[in-house]
């Protein structure tokens, strides 16, 4: 048995690892246990827009992010399905001085730049452990692990992600997350000269787009109406991704002929679940996907996560009493994460009604919005 008051992270995702970083930059004693032996990331494009830049410049990552990875000020270009340009965004700073607007990055580097300062920061970190269940003891919550131990902390974080057991222990009657009616695809490819900023290309029923994501890669996506929500064996991702990209004219005949065997291609269908206030009992609080996983439309879901951490690590010192902390927290977070969440959702349900492009591009506009309102 290990005592302490020290506070548990777990999950060392995006969101976990953030969280321990903020709270070790707001002078607290933190940990983190990952369930992952190897902790690796998967080898897909991650787009990171000015919000989340914003949050790891917070973090004091900014710039090892941007070195890793890819930043511009934009603009995102809006086409039809053959590249025909339809509107293009602003390349004026919009989320303060020194913030770009948007950029990109491949996972396992963003993960390894975490990691890295995790490691400077001497956060201890546990790989290979799995939290089980929480029971509360007398000032302290008990943490029950995988490997027939238990931790007992002041508080836990749980960042476990879209699936959590956190999520399902404690909050039981939730149900799990939610089909969207969409599957997304992803690939990354070398990055052309002209493609400085994100790239859009809307086509009935589908939307493919690419964000460069260093100096020399950028990703792809596609996302689609994928009813019924079909298993996809990973051996065809390669021919079913071609043939559905073939649709698109433009950057995307290259794209589609540079695809090959090597490239780093994946498939996921979307699910989401918000919980809805509290997210948190007794003294675990989930954070990150655990609490608010969303779609892609808006390219924001490690962006919320980080953003979680960031307002975590200016409260907790705040409040002596937890309770009061993970109260004022939720009401920081819930109404944000709520209105990205939905108006997320709500663009890929106008993909899948085949909603006009102005419709669709309105709705974009007004959620880059909110993501520029201060958190
Ligand atoms: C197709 C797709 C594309 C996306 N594209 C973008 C994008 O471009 N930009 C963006 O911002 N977001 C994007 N997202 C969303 C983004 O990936 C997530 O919001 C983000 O990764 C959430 O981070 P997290 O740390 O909360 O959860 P996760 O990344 O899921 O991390 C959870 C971690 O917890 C660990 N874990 C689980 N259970 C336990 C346990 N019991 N004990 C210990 N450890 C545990 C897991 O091993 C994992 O490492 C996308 C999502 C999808 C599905």
């Amino acid at each position: 048995m290990q005592m302490g008051s020290s506070i548990l992270v777990v999950g060392g995702g995006i969101g976990g690892m953030a969280a321990a970083l903020a709270l070790h930059r707001a002078g607290q004693a933190v940990e983190l246990i990952e369930a992952d032996a190897t902790w690796n990331a998967l080898g897909a494009g991650l787009t990171l827009n000015g919000g989340a830049l914003r949050a790891f410049a917070d973090l004091g990552l900014l710039e090892a992010v941007v070195a890793a990875g890819y930043a511009s000020v934009g603009p995102v270009r809006a086409c039809d399905e053959q590249g025909v340009v339809l509107g293009q965004g602003s390349s004026d700073p919009l989320f303060g001085e020194g913030i770009p607007n948007m950029g990109g990055i491949l996972r396992p580097r963003l993960h390894e730049v975490m990691r890295q300062a995790i490691e400077q920061a001497g956060i201890p970190v546990t790989t290979g452990l799995c939290a089980e269940r929480y029971e509360e003891i007398e000032g302290a919550v008990r943490v029950h692990t995988s490997d027939g131990g238990w931790r007992d902390h002041a508080f836990v974080v749980a960042a476990d992600g879209l699936m959590s057991r956190t999520r399902a222990q404690l909050f039981p009657d939730l149900g799990k997350p939610r089909f969207t009616g969409q599957g997304c695809w992803r690939a990354v490819v070398s990055r052309p000269e002209d493609v400085t900023a994100t790239w859009v290309y809307s086509a009935q029923y589908a939307k493919a787009g690419f964000n460069p994501i260093s100096q020399d890669l950028m990703y792809v996506y596609l996302l689609e109406s994928a009813p019924g929500n079909p298993w996809i064996e990973a051996a065809d991702w390669l021919p079913l991704l071609k043939a559905r990209l073939s649709r698109f004219g433009g950057h995307f005949r290259a794209i589609v002929e540079e695809l090959n065997e090597d490239s780093l291609i994946n498939y996921r269908p979307l699910e989401v679940i918000l919980m809805p206030r509290p997210w948190h009992k007794g003294r675990v609080l989930l954070t990150g996907d655990a609490a608010h996983a969303t779609t892609p439309h808006v390219g924001y879901g490690a962006g919320m996560a980080i953003e979680d951490a960031v307002v975590l690590g200016r409260l907790v010192n705040e409040h002596d009493d937890i309770e009061a902390l993970f109260t004022a927290f939720t009401d920081r977070r819930y109404e944000r994460c709520r209105a990205i969440l939905e108006g997320s959702v709500a663009i890929g349900q106008l993909e899948l009604d085949d909603a006009p492009f102005a419709e669709q591009r309105a709705l974009s506009v007004s959620l880059g919005s909110i993501l520029r309102e201060p958190i």
